[in-house]
C-alpha cells in the first residue's frame, strides 16, 4: 500500500525523531514560501529554541551512526545554496549558536547575476561552502543542475545524485553522506541513492522512521505569511515527539 502523505507542515515530525525544518532563502524583500526576512527568521530561531532543544547535525550523524536525541528537538536545513542566507541568515544562526545543514546544487555553486542582487540566481560558492564546513555547518549534495529527479529515469536520477555528492565530497575534501531531493520530488520504487546516504524529502515525504526509510527522512517549514500560526504550530511538533 502506498504511504499516506501529508502535505502540511503540520505533520512536522516521526515521533522520537528531530523536527527537520527547511528554509530556502533569508532576504528582505523576496517572495517564497520558504523565504523569511531577517527579523521573521531571527524570531522563528528564538520560538524553535524556546519549544525544542536544537539539534546539532554533528551531534546527530556522530560518525556517520544515527544518534537520535532523547528529547524534542530540531534541525536546521537550507535548501539550494542561495548567497542571501550568507549574508542575511548565517550571523542570526550564528548568534544563537545554530549549526545547520546546507544542501547545495553543485552545477550552480559559485554563480550568480551581473548585478549580484538577484536572490533566486545568487549562489554560495565553494569558498563559503568550505567556511561554512569550518565553521561547524553541513553541506550536502541537492542534485546537479536541480531538476525534479522523479522526471527522469531511475539511472539518470542515480547519476545525479551520484556526481552532486562526488563534486561536494571533492570540492570539500570530506566524506558526503546527505543528499536533498530537488523540489522534495523522491523517486518511487528503486532507490537512487547510494546506500551509505541519507535523503532528505519535503512536506511531500511520508511520516517515516528514519532508520526504516534513510533516503525518506521528512521535513517540514515555518510557512511565510502566517507568523503569528508559528508558536501553535511549533507546540504541535513537540507533541508529536512523545506521541505512540
Ligand atoms: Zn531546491
Amino acid at each position: 500500500m502506498a504511504p499516506v502523505i501529508i502535505e502540511d507542515p503540520v505533520a512536522g515530525t516521526v515521533p522520537r525523531h528531530p523536527t527537520v525544518i527547511y528554509y530556502h532563502h533569508v532576504h528582505p524583500s523576496l517572495e517564497h514560501y520558504t523565504s523569511l526576512t531577517p527579523s521573521d527568521f531571527a524570531r522563528s530561531l528564538d520560538l524553535l529554541l524556546e519549544c525544542l532543544s536544537l539539534c546539532d547535525p554533528n551531534c546527530l550523524w556522530d560518525g556517520g551512526r544515527l544518534c537520535l536525541p532523547a528529547e524534542p528537538s530540531f534541525l536546521v536545513t537550507f535548501d539550494d545554496g542561495y548567497r542571501d542566507v550568507w549574508k542575511y541568515g548565517l550571523p542570526i544562526l550564528e548568534a544563537r549558536g545554530v549549526r545547520a545543514m546546507f544542501f547545495v546544487t553543485t552545477g550552480l555553486v559559485g554563480t550568480g547575476s551581473c548585478s549580484g542582487d538577484r536572490p533566486k540566481e545568487d549562489y554560495l560558492d565553494w569558498p563559503q561552502c568550505r567556511e561554512l564546513v569550518a565553521r561547524g555547518h553541513m553541506v550536502g549534495a541537492h542534485g546537479v543542475f536541480h531538476y525534479p529527479l522523479t522526471d527522469v529515469t531511475t539511472s539518470r536520477a542515480a547519476a545525479d545524485v551520484r556526481e552532486s555528492i562526488a563534486e561536494v565530497e571533492s570540492r570539500l575534501e570530506r566524506a558526503c553522506s546527505f543528499f536533498a531531493y530537488p523540489f522534495g520530488c523522491v523517486p518511487a520504487g528503486r532507490p537512487i541513492c547510494p546506500e551509505n546516504v541519507w535523503g532528505f524529502g519535503t512536506v511531500k515525504a511520508p511520516l517515516h522512521p528514519w532508520v526504516l526509510h534513510p533516503q525518506c527522512i521528512r521535513r517540514t517549514y515555518l510557512p511565510t505569511g502566517n507568523e503569528g500560526a508559528w508558536p501553535a504550530l511549533i507546540a504541535h511538533w513537540r507533541r508529536q515527539w512523545s506521541r505512540r
